[in-house]
């Protein structure tokens, strides 16, 4: 995370209130999400949303959720019924985006149609990064990998997911991030044997706190998942027909497997950009902090867009529902005449087992971790430097994540003493 001076951009005029149309690339939380804020706000122009998928929008975090266990289906995932596009006039648009002119203002699609923009909002997300190791497959080629590889990203990848995971009996998680950590609580409820192997030393470490990664290590390992840190997988093995057997360690350890699911992060998807000579960092698309790129025509959102922190100076990509749908509504705020910078407080969610755990802040430079309640099932855990509260974690606690929510917008200060003192709790402070 780099730290930016919001300020070197923002004071650019916004040329495009009011656009006579808008395009947006990428039809996914953000991309949706973008099109029908326009309608809310009474944009009466041309919106064009285009879409590599072939798909209706849908929300992916049932994909590692409901959709795996079978209990939501596709159309269970759309964001809104094929009707709803119709009525709003919003052109869906199934195609990849392979170029923008910014000077014509136009974008071209893999068939070589082209369309012209008033202003373009780049919602492309993010795709699996990959292992470079033989077996895994090769970056964005279908069916490169070994049978039973897996990432997980689209409804495709799910489907697929889904179909190996009626079979299997051993899988093998590489990462212990949100996605593989949901997919292994699936995996085991499946009646799989279920080994995770995670290069850093606990899980979910670029996420959450110490006390949260180990309370999900122990949520894993009491269901029956072997968790292994501090290992790297050196190649995955496959039987003559192509099918994956193992993955063998660094070590030299070999892990039988019939289903193995990749999810060691993401990459953001900035080519589109990078082409059209839009400043791309490591960390996704540059923006400032109205999510406009260096061309005061095109903004970016959501997975792919770096953005600076408005609170911190910090730049930050975020990868969560709440994120595209913020950035989203304050695109479409800003090309219906309302100007405001970016600055909603992060949350998220994830769903593991039946336990639920909701982040608020970013905890970014900590140095107090506080634990809130005795239930050990139930509690808090909030995250301080110095006196400054940045973040909360909260694990089946609703009412401490909304509490909390409120807490950090308004950048209450709270001693360490204070919270750990006899009979504090969040609701106490609101009263
Ligand atoms: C399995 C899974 C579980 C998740 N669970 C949670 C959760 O519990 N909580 C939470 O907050 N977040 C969760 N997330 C993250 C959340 O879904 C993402 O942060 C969110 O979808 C980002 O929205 P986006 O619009 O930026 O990108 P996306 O939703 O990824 O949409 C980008 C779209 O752009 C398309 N695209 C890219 N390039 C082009 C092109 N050149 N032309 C046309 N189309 C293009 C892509 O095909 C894709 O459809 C989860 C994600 C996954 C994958």
């Amino acid at each position: 995370m780099a730290r930016d001076t919001p300020t070197a951009y923002d004071t650019r005029p916004a040329h495009d209130t009011r656009p006579a149309s808008v395009v947006v690339v990428g039809a996914g939380q953000g991309g949706y999400q973008t099109a029908a804020s326009l309608r809310e706000l009474g944009y009466p122009g041309r919106i064009t949303l285009i879409s590599a998928e072939d798909a209706l929008p849908y929300e992916r975090p049932p994909l590692s959720k409901a959709y795996l266990t079978g209990t939501a289906d596709e159309t269970q995932l759309w964001l809104r019924p094929v009707t709803y596009y119709v009525r709003q006039s919003i052109d869906l648009v199934n195609g990849t985006v392979t170029g923008i002119d910014p000077a014509a203002r136009t974008v071209r699609l893999a068939d070589g149609s082209e369309y012209d923009y008033g202003h373009l909002v780049l919602a492309t997300g993010a795709r699996p990064r990959t292992l470079d190791v033989p077996g895994a497959g090769l970056r964005g080629v279908p069916g490169s990998a070994l049978r039973g590889v897996h990432t997980l990203r689209t409804a495709q990848d799910a489907a697929a997911l889904r179909a190996s995971l009626a079979a299997a009996r051993r899988a093998v998680v590489v990462g212990a991030g949100f996605i593989g950590l949901e997919f292994a609580a699936v995996a085991r409820e499946f009646g799989c044997e279920v080994t995770v192997v995670e290069a850093q030393g606990r899980p979910l470490a670029r996420a959450v706190s110490v006390r949260t990664g180990e309370y999900f290590t122990r949520l894993h390992e009491r269901r029956g998942s072997r968790l292994l840190f501090g290992r790297s997988v050196a190649a995955l093995h496959g039987d003559r027909r192509g099918a994956v057997r193992a993955v063998e360690l660094a070590d030299g350890r070999r892990l039988p497997a019939d289903l193995v699911l990749i999810g060691v992060g993401v990459t953001p998807r900035t080519e589109l950009a990078a082409a059209a000579g839009l400043p791309v960092g490591d960390s996704g698309i540059t923006v400032d902090s109205r999510l406009l790129t260096a061309d005061p025509y095109i903004s970016a959102i959501g997975d792919c867009a770096a953005f600076p922190q408005v609170r911190s100076g910090n730049r930050l990509r975020l990868e969560s529902v709440q994120n595209a749908v913020g950035h989203a509504r304050l695109v479409a705020e800003r090309l219906t005449g309302t100007f405001r910078a970016y600055d909603e407080l992060p949350w998220f969610w994830s769903d593991q087992f039946s336990t639920n755990l909701q982040i608020a802040g970013r905890a970014e430079g900590h140095d107090t971790e506080v634990v809130l309640g005795d239930d050990p099932e139930a509690f808090s855990v909030l995250l301080l430097r110095g006196t400054r509260l940045l973040a909360v974690e909260s694990l089946n606690s609703p009412v401490d994540h909304l509490v909390s929510r409120q807490l950090l917008r308004e950048e209450v200060d709270l001693s360490p003493d204070e919270v750990t003192a006899e009979g504090f709790s969040l609701t106490s402070l609101m009263r």
